[in-house]
């Protein structure tokens, strides 16, 4: 195999935004390429003029680049091999169709969608694997000219040799073996003129220089398809990997809800780009130790050999898991801009308090979510604590009273604390938890000290009497 860098290419249908399995895709074939101080491909594959639009192309080059990729030949940055949107190829395509026509390797078929559909009833009755039946190989080239002169708009197929034997090296699934008689001449140009997924697909990673063509298993079954066109067109056939869908967690093909489940999806309830990479980069494959990685460490430690061929199970705790380790790495000021992009009533927030209430929760936050509620508790000033009435009851409005003569004259959290052990004789658990309830209305959250600090004395004094009111009421 030759040493040169690899190219790579991602090559989405513009039909829709970016979902979180095309960007897993995209992400192999960039960690692929940048491994290896290779090269990266986008192209746009937009034969389908009816459901491909520019928009969908403009938001997924977009969602991209928030993930933190980059391409070096591609529709919005030009390259040695332009144009990149197959819309744009039909002279490319054209100049092939009219060679393997000329050598006899395809023919025009006038078969109509219908016959099409009867014959492949007949054949799956009959239990055999449908193929085309070949009605139309055996037209002269007069007959089809004809036909052709009167105004029928055949499609051309490509003439696949019974006794072909296609056989290759898959980069995950390793070696492959197709038969010719299994697949049957093929349509490589709709009626329509336009070329079909496997020519134009396999024909532009050739031309474009791709050195592996690296996607989901889904195309492992059309890959002899394409290897039979490129050689039949001498052209240089790249490597084929296929690595293996995402599952659901049950194992059951990827539900609605997640398989739609765009980037930009992620995006607003505040994932991070580095925390969904992290996580798309260990479905399927793995690294050999777990650890959170930056985008070079991700590409530098990939290893297109630790592939499983097993399906890959989405799991949302475990994009949770990165999501906390790429939060927690998060400067103060990145922490601070984040929340600001997601949550309107904190941007409202004047900066220093900003900053004294990320100090206080940031280790308690894995999403934007999450800061609301705290938000709620620390900033604003009506308290929920009926949720907690019994443990204020067990702690004592005589418990509260004599916490709150504490606040005036404490220095700092721990002279006040010692205050109220002193006065009320609680400790550990009995002392801190029905303060932290009274402070925050949460059980758990934030060191004391820097409730302490954020909540200031005069509201604090205001949620003990809260507290001690409500340890009265019976
Ligand atoms: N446009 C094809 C798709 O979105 C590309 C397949 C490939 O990567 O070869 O499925």
């Amino acid at each position: 195999m030759s040493e040169l860098p690899p190219v790579t290419r991602f090559a989405p249908s513009p039909t829709g935004r970016l979902h979180v399995g095309n960007a897993r895709t995209a992400l192999f074939n960039w960690l692929l390429a940048r491994h290896a101080q290779g090269r990266m491909i986008i192209r746009i594959e937009d034969t389908d003029r009816e459901r491909s639009r520019p928009e969908h192309e403009q938001a997924m080059l977009q969602d991209l680049r928030w993930f933190g990729l980059d391409w070096d030949e591609g529709p919005d940055r030009g390259g040695a091999h332009a144009p990149y949107r197959q819309s744009e190829r039909a002279e490319v395509y054209a100049r092939h169709f009219q060679e393997l026509t000329e050598r006899g390797l395809a023919y025009p078929c006038f078969c109509s969608p219908q016959a099409l559909a009867l014959s492949r009833k007949a054949q799956l009755a009959a239990g055999k694997p449908p193929r085309y039946d070949g009605s139309c190989a055996r037209l002269s080239r007069e007959d089809a000219a004809r036909r052709i002169a009167a105004g029928e708009m055949p499609t051309l197929r490509f003439r696949v040799p019974e006794d072909a034997v296609i056989e290759f090296e898959d980069m995950v699934f390793g070696r492959q073996v197709f038969r010719g008689a299994e697949i049957g001449d093929f349509i490589i140009r709709r009626a329509d003129g336009t070329p079909s997924f496997f020519f134009s697909n396999a024909v532009d990673d050739a031309l474009m220089g791709v050195t592996h063509a690296f996607r989901g298993e889904d195309h492992l079954a059309n890959t002899p398809r394409q290897i039979m066109l490129l050689e039949a067109l001498g052209l240089r056939v790249p490597r084929y990997g296929h690595f293996p869908l995402v599952k659901d967690s049950d194992g059951g093909p990827l539900s609605k809800r997640l398989g739609s489940l765009g980037l930009a999806d992620l995006r607003a309830q505040g994932y991070l780009p580095l925390a969904i990479a992290n996580y798309l980069a260990r479905l399927g494959h793995s690294f050999a130790e777990e650890r959170f990685r930056d985008m070079r460490e991700l590409a530098e430690d990939f290893d297109a050999a630790r592939f499983g061929r097993a399906p890959a199970k989405y799991d949302a705790a475990q994009l949770l898991h990165w999501q906390k380790e790429a939060v927690g790495r998060l400067s103060d000021e990145a922490f601070d801009e984040w929340l600001a992009e997601h949550l309107q009533a904190y941007a409202g927030i004047a900066p220093e308090r900003r900053c004294e209430f990320v100090a206080a929760i940031r280790d308690n936050v894995v999403l934007p979510q999450d800061a609301a509620a705290w938000m709620n508790a620390l900033l604003e000033d009506a308290l929920d604590l009926e949720a907690y009435r019994d443990e204020l009851r067990a702690a004592g409005a005589s418990f509260f009273d004599a916490a709150r003569e504490a606040v005036a004259t404490a220095e700092d959290f721990s002279a006040f604390a010692r205050a109220v052990a002193a006065a009320t004789g609680a400790k550990g658990k009995a002392l801190y938890l029905p303060l932290r309830l009274a402070f925050s209305g949460m059980p758990h959250g934030p060191e004391m000290a820097r409730l302490w600090q954020l909540l200031g004395k005069e509201r604090i004094e205001r949620r003990l009497a809260r507290a001690a009111q409500l340890a009265e009421r019976q």
